[in-house]
């Protein structure tokens, strides 16, 4: 008896989590006091924000038994609001993911659906023994439930500057590990076409920052933000992008383990971060990287520091130029806007992210965050016909910010 409840145990929790009829509200702050609503509001569990509480539109999900109280509550604070997603579990089941090998094996990448970590990490082994001269695959630590994390570096050895990108910090964020891949495909297997980039810097490539979390969106809830840590009862991870040790946990951060923003209970509580930041301050005691790039979704945002607190950095206008340089070839390839500032005045305060810890404390002069599409009509189910495109945007904006510097 003891052991059948033991597999009906193991069976619930692998049980894939369903969003039938859950919502998406669009809600439009205008004052600040209407922002500090929201970030009370964003205490309540139950509610899923699926942007962070920013002007000029909030999105938040909710379950469908809670969207009459989250309306007359947001109809009692004044807040206008529209629905823009009306059963989320609908647009799940049309995402395209590329089922994984029955043996485990890896499936070849491709950029017209959504691939799981073997895969990922399959094309990473791959190119490594594709292209040995160019390409260096490295682990740079284990995640909470003992995955690598991947690392790639891209160098043709002529290089003495140095270039970071990431992924998949948020695992639901699907678009941004496929991105990095494209770049990487970019980088490595049309280097003829792109040598004149490739050959400015040694490039390192993170695509799964947080492959326990991404691993676990696939599997069991689509809409896993967090790690997949146990500090506390019930509730599992933490927001690896409130866990950086820099002016950690001092504004839009949460010190309840239930929450989608828990900063964790200390910084760098997260092998993830961790080990990452250990990596970063180890290759640049040197100051050899120029640029910092942690890819996000969604909202199209080209972000830099702060996002502590309300203020500019000391050199907000080399941080500007460089970054609307990336931001205007970006939009002249798709049309696709992008709004350019610093996290915090453009959004939101949050602290302990890493783009903050990456300027504050590594000391990388040109830090960004990068939200990729869309404005909401998708959210995180971006359509996997959009990777392709949302590549080539990327990469062309990321290009003409390496060309900057020449
Ligand atoms: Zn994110």
């Amino acid at each position: 008896m003891k052991l059948l409840v033991l597999l009906l145990a193991a069976f619930a929790a692998a049980e894939r989590v369903r969003y039938d009829g859950y919502e998406v509200k669009r809600v439009f702050p205008k004052e600040s006091d209407d922002l500090r609503h929201l970030a009370e509001l964003r205490h309540d569990n139950r509610l899923d924000f699926w942007t962070e509480v920013q002007k000029p539109y909030t999105d938040i999900m909710v379950p469908p038994q809670m969207v009459e109280e989250l309306e007359g509550r947001l109809r009692e604070l004044g807040l206008p609001f529209m629905t823009i997603i009306r059963d989320v579990q609908k647009l799940s089941d049309e995402q395209k993911v590329a089922e994984p090998n029955e043996d485990g094996t890896p499936r070849a990448m491709d950029w017209t659906s959504y691939h799981r970590l073997v895969d990922i990490h399959g094309y990473m082994d791959q190119l490594a023994e594709d292209y040995p001269d160019m390409v260096t695959v490295m682990s740079i630590g284990s995640s909470y439930e003992d995955r690598d994390m991947k690392l790639i570096k891209v160098s043709t050895g002529s290089a003495t500057q140095k270039m970071w990108i990431d992924g998949g910090i948020h695992a639901r964020e699907w678009i941004a590990p496929a991105v990095v891949t494209y770049i990487l495909r970019e980088l490595v297997e049309n280097y003829e076409e792109n040598r004149d980039v490739v050959d400015l810097y040694d490039w390192y490539l993170l695509p799964l920052h947080n492959p326990d979390g991404y691993e676990y969106s696939h599997t069991n809830a689509r809409l896993w933000r967090k790690t997949r840590s146990r500090w506390s009862g019930s509730c599992v991870g933490v927001d690896p992008n409130r866990n950086w040790d820099y002016h950690w946990m001092e504004q839009g951060a949460s010190s309840d383990p239930c929450s989608e923003i828990y900063a964790g209970p200390e910084p760098f509580s997260e092998p993830e971060t961790r080990s990452a930041a250990d990596f970063i301050m180890a290759e640049n005691a040197d100051e050899s990287f120029v640029g910092f790039f942690t890819v996000h979704s969604y909202g199209q945002y080209w972000l830099c520091p702060w996002g502590y607190d309300y203020i500019y950095p000391d050199d907000y206008d080399d941080l500007e130029d460089a970054g609307m340089t990336g931001v205007n070839a970006l939009e002249d390839v798709h049309g696709t806007q992008f709004t350019f500032g610093p996290s915090a005045i453009v959004l939101y305060a949050a602290a302990g992210g890493s783009d903050d810890w990456a300027k504050g404390v590594g000391n990388i002069k040109y830090s960004y965050t990068l939200e990729l599409r869309d404005t909401g009509f998708w959210g995180f189910e971006l359509p996997a016909s959009q990777i392709v495109p949302t590549g080539q945007e990327t990469w062309e904006g990321i290009k003409a910010f390496a060309r900057y510097f020449q």
